[in-house]
């Protein structure tokens, strides 16, 4: 029988249009058991977003109901919007020994360090500026203001990027791809993430007396 394993939190952030949701996308597509952990936002969807799988879409008042009722694992207003993390799906994953992905701002991830401590926080920087403003215009999901408003936010995301355990720079998407799949696979060899695994295979020398 394999050994339990304990799941990891993987915690990602980018200032917005730095590439954050295709990779997270990617990495979620490719680890079955990488459980992605759907916030909660007051902001409305985008074109081709659907409700409960992206976001759950809330309006303000239910948002705030959540978040006085206790059932978020953390919260932050970013970019005039209020997201939040449900706390009831990742304490299902951890249940489960599911691996989990929180895609927040620098500010929920703050809150989760704090809250849930043990993790692997992971910063993604873009590559220039230039290709920072590019990339959230051909996105094609957001008005000239809201662009505007998002790259403007980036100096202070970016601050914080030395609070975090690893980066990754998004320039060229298969090399970005590849340096968060190493970092995931790096976590889920540490030991505190497979607590069965030696005393099991000790345990075979003293079965062998
Ligand atoms: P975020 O989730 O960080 O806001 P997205 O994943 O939505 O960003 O990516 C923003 C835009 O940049 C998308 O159109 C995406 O296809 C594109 N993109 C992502 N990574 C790269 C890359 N390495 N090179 C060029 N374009 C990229
Ligand atoms: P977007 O509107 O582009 O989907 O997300 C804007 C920002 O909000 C991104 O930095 C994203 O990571 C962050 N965000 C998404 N969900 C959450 C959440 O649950 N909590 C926090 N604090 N930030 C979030």
């Amino acid at each position: 029988m394999p050994a339990k394993r304990l799941g990891l939190f993987l915690v990602v952030c980018a200032p917005s249009g730095t590439g954050k949701s295709t990779l997270v996308r990617r990495l979620c597509a490719e680890f079955p058991n990488l459980s992605f952990s759907v916030s909660a936002t007051t902001r409305p969807p985008r074109h081709g977003e659907t409700d409960g799988v992206d976001y759950h879409f809330l309006d303000r008042d239910t948002f705030l109901a959540w978040r006085e009722a206790g059932r978020l694992a953390e919260w932050a207003e970013v970019h005039g919007n209020f997201y939040g993390t449900p706390l009831a799906p990742v304490r299902e994953a951890m249940a489960a020994g599911k691996d989990v992905l929180f895609d927040i701002d620098v500010q929920g991830a703050a809150q989760l360090r704090q809250s849930l401590g043990a993790g692997a926080y992971v910063f993604i920087l873009p590559p220039t500026r230039a290709e920072l403003s590019r990339r959230l215009s051909a996105r094609g999901t957001d008005s000239p203001e809201v662009v505007a408003k998002r790259l403007a936010a980036a100096p202070k995301e970016l601050a914080d990027a030395p609070l975090f355990d690893y980066w990754v720079e998004n320039a060229e998407l298969e090399a970005a791809y590849a340096d968060l799949r190493a970092i995931y696979m790096a976590e889920r060899r540490r030991p505190c993430c497979h607590p069965d695994l030696l005393p099991e295979l000790l345990a075979q020398w003293d079965a062998a007396i």
